[in-house]
């Protein structure tokens, strides 16, 4: 049963007539949906049929070529797994405010379910939505384990401040999943076929990056990437998560992004894998706390990819050091190009470039160099962000928000000794980071990827 404070009640909650649609935007996956099952309850409550809606909005179209296919490839698979569960599949384009209700007048939808993100865009296009749609609308957060509401009702400051609210509900919440049903009332609406070989191939973008081929889009390929982890590196996680030159990270991240896995899933099946419960409780330290509060700030925090989105203390700090002298000060391109004078730094941004996914350690230590080799902090936090949305295939998250803002502009994070430029904020260096890893071999290992990849 779903517990009803995921649940967000939009407008309209007396029983409709007509089918029910489920919109899915952050979440998706047919398995472990919080959202698609509270549609199919719905649905079966009032013996209608169900359909699955995903509309490409004009923000998916900014979305890089890289993160495009990874997408599409994805739907294109669940489109084909939702037939089996009698669930139609449509494709819209346009802004969501006009063609959802469209369809749904159309179609004769009664009830509209979307799944919940703390971003603005789907923010914007909800409420875009509930001016012009009639009927029920619920918004569920089928991302976060605590809904994001029931943690708490304020920007939080800190993991301290965080854990022992989520850890309080967690019980409660961490629980196994219905199953998702063949639905049992069929559709009888014509349903268009969709061309996805063209969709891929019409990404009009200004940023056409590389997709990847290492990782494969889609839930099968989630659920396997998860159980690899589980079996192989998360033993180790506790002691080398941080070490760039093991693989002991989970590469979870692109499928948590794009919702192709549950967290939910991912805490479960951690959970009974504890043959080392320090790596355990590390890995789920992660997924379930660290991520829980970077929707916190997104969601409570409308400045949450701008300077104002920083504590006070950090944008004073910031800028009474922002006429610093900077030893080196590199453009936007530069940065891209990975030009600067740092073999290190060059080789994260590489690592990023050419694999899509820059090593969680790394992400530290790239993200306060560009801030101390920007003219301004706004440059900086701007460039970070532009960079890591557009190469990253988990790009375009909360979590990459959160990051980039504990990096340069101290959130979640507290005042350290000041220096140049940093002011209080946490300063990472080439020193520590040898005392931590092995350097030149990550160099090495980066520029090996990165003559591979122009071959
Ligand atoms: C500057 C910077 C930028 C970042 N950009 C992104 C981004 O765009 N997208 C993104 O998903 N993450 C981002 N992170 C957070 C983190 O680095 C990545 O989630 C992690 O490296 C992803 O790899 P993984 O799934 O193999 O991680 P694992 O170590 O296996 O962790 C499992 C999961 O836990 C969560 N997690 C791990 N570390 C963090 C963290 N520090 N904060 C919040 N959640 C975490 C993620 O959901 C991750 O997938 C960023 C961090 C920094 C400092």
């Amino acid at each position: 049963m779903i517990d009803q404070r995921r649940v967000q009640i939009i407008h309209g909650d007396e029983h409709p007539s007509g089918a029910v649609v489920y919109w899915m935007n952050r979440d998706q996956r047919l398995s472990d949906n919080w959202a698609l099952l509270h549609a199919q309850n719905l649905a079966i409550g009032n013996a209608v049929p169900l359909a699955l809606v995903f509309v490409l909005t004009p923000w998916h179209r900014a979305i890089s070529s890289r993160q495009w296919t990874f997408m599409l490839d994805g739907l294109k698979q669940l489109a084909n797994d939702a037939d089996k569960f009698q669930l139609p599949f449509y494709m819209l384009t346009g802004d969501a405010g006009k063609v959802l209700p469209r369809f749904m007048k159309e179609n004769g939808i009664g009830t509209l379910i979307t799944d919940f993100s703390p971003l603005r865009e789907h923010r914007r296009d909800i409420q875009q939505v509930s001016k012009t749609v009639v009927g029920v609308f619920h918004e569920v957060d089928a991302h976060n384990i605590v809904p994001v509401r029931s943690v708490s009702n304020k920007q939080e400051f800190a993991a301290y401040t965080i854990r022992p609210k989520i850890q309080r509900q967690l019980d409660e919440f961490l629980q196994e999943f219905p199953r998702l049903k063949k639905h049992p009332i069929a559709w009888d609406k014509r349903v268009p076929a969709i061309n996805w070989d063209s969709l891929r191939n019409e990404k009009k973008t200004t940023r056409v990056i590389r997709e990847i081929v290492w990782l494969a889009p889609g839930e099968t390929a989630a659920q396997e990437v998860l159980a690899n982890f589980l079996s192989v590196q998360l033993s180790h996680y506790n002691d080398r998560r941080n070490d760039p030159n093991t693989d002991a990270q989970s590469h979870l991240s692109p499928y948590l992004h794009f919702g192709q896995i549950a967290p939910q899933r991912a805490a479960l099946k951690a959970q009974r894998f504890g043959d080392n419960i320090a790596s355990q409780e590390a890995f789920l330290e992660e997924l379930i706390i660290r991520r829980e509060l970077s929707d916190n700030y997104c969601y409570y925090n409308d400045h949450y990819d701008t300077i104002d989105g920083f504590p006070e203390w950090a944008r004073k700090t910031l800028n009474e050091h922002r006429t610093d002298p900077r030893e080196s000060v590199y453009t936007q391109k530069q940065f891209e190009n990975a030009e600067t004078h740092d073999a290190l730094w060059n080789a994260a941004q590489r690592e990023m470039v050419c694999t899509g996914k820059m090593h969680g350690y790394m992400r530290m230590y790239w993200a306060k160099k560009i801030l101390e080799w920007s003219a301004t902090p706004e440059d900086a936090l701007a460039v970070a962000i532009d960079l890591n949305d557009a190469y990253e295939l988990d790009g375009r998250d909360a979590n990459g928000y959160a990051g980039i803002a504990w990096s340069i502009g101290g959130v979640h994070d507290r005042a350290w000794g000041e220096r140049d430029i940093f002011g209080k904020i946490r300063y990472m260096s080439m020193p520590g980071c040898r005392r931590k890893f092995d350097v030149a071999e990550y160099v090495r290992r980066m520029d090996r990827i990165a003559t591979e990849d122009t071959r």
